[in-house]
């Protein structure tokens, strides 16, 4: 779309779980609104996740609003491309009016309305929501030395499979479910693997999944609205134990080491003096969202993050923010917690788009 700026009530930006879940509501609200996603197929980031990822939830505890996701042709817990085949079918059976390629460079206050400047051409909207997620912009905390290593480092976002560390010594870092995923497979095919982290990495047990953390999100957030506390997710672990996690525990490769100090040109070291040489150091340290396209507003807090009210800009008050984390709602940077928050989100932006039109 080149030419001259096309109004819409509501924009969304990105196609992933988040922008569909908020699709499902804009549609039953009939909304004026389109999707904007920089990627040429659906699935978002599921489409560039590790193939043999799993998911930490059964299927039927693993879908947005309105429609089950099937039960996976691979296991118990689906795998990535059982996720990118439910979004597509999601997306088509809701006919969500995605339109791709196109890539959001900036959004920026005009007079009624929100303007979105895109590889495209230009949108104006009443309100925008945010929905760009993680996955692009992957992190790696600074360690002395990192550059001067010379075996191979790469990022969860990088990780294909454990074909490549045959025979290779391996230190993964991070005490997350990614890096207990990453080291339960290449344990199987290293010549040596040490798992390294911040604090004692800590397995939930065997009984919990997905559904127990997010009713246990539910739980929380309930208790916080009504001013009591309760138990939160990370009281009980951070590590679902999905099989092959189970089966590497039991074999003994999940046994974890302090974080290192600094990295040498062939491996990483303690500040005890220890050192370790190793080919290859994966980073399973996580994700920052994908904020950039909203530099303009000049909206971002102390901690990188956008301050809201719900899922509101604090700061702009036609922009809305879906499925960052818990910053943005409750479990809703998951499958199953992205709905509730886009409901909520609709219900909001519903009204602001009726007092814009009234006013
Ligand atoms: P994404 O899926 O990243 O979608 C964002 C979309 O926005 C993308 O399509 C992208 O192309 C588009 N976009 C980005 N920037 C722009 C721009 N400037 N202009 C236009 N479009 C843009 N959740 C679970 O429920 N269960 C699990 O088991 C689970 N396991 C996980 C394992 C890993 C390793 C990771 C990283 C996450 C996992 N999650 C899991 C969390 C979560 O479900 C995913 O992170 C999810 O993909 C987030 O969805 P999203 O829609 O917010 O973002």
């Amino acid at each position: 779309m080149i030419g001259a700026p096309r109004l819409v009530d509501v924009l969304v930006i990105g196609a992933g779980q988040a922008g569909l879940a908020a699709g499902y509501h804009l549609r039953r609200a009939q909304a004026d609104f389109v999707i904007l996603d920089a990627q040429s197929q659906s699935g978002g980031a599921w489409r560039h996740a590790w193939p043999s990822l799993r998911l930490f939830s059964p299927a039927r505890y693993s879908s947005l609003p309105g429609r089950m996701m099937p039960p996976s042709r691979s296991g118990d817990y689906p795998d990535a491309a059982d996720a990118v085949a439910y979004l597509t079918d999601y997306e088509r059976r809701y006919d969500l009016p995605v339109i791709r390629p196109v890539t959001v460079h900036n959004v920026r206050r005009g007079d009624a309305c929100l303007r979105v400047e895109t590889d495209a051409g230009i949108w104006r909207a009443r309100i925008v929501i945010s929905a760009t997620g993680t996955w692009w912009r992957p992190y790696v905390p600074y360690y002395p030395g990192i550059g001067d290593f010379t075996g191979r480092q790469l990022h969860t976002a990088d990780y294909r499979g454990p074909e490549a560390f045959c025979g290779k010594n391996a230190v993964i870092v991070g005490g997350g479910n990614s890096a207990a995923q990453i080291l339960a497979e290449i344990s199987t095919v290293a010549r040596a693997t040490t798992w390294v982290t911040r604090r004692t990495p800590r397995l939930l047990p065997d009984e919990v999944d997905g559904k127990a953390l997010f009713d246990l999100a539910t739980r929380r957030h309930h208790a916080a609205l009504a001013g009591e506390s309760a138990t939160g997710i990370s009281d009980l672990g951070d590590i679902v134990a999905v099989p092959a996690v189970r089966q590497a525990r039991d074999r003994g490769a999940l046994k974890a080491e302090p974080m290192f100090s600094r990295i040498t040109p062939h491996g990483v070291a303690w500040s005890d003096g220890a050192e370790l040489a190793c080919d290859v150091i994966v980073w399973c340290t996580g994700f920052r969202p994908a904020l950039g396209h909203l530099a303009p507003l000049r909206l971002r807090g102390p901690e990188g993050v956008i301050p809201t009210t719900g899922t509101r800009a604090l700061g702009e008050p036609r922009l809305h923010l879906l499925g960052y984390g818990d910053w943005t709602g409750p479990a809703s940077a998951t499958l199953i917690g992205a709905g509730r928050t886009a409901r909520d989100t609709v219900a909001e932006v519903m009204k602001q788009v009726s007092e814009v039109s009234d006013g």
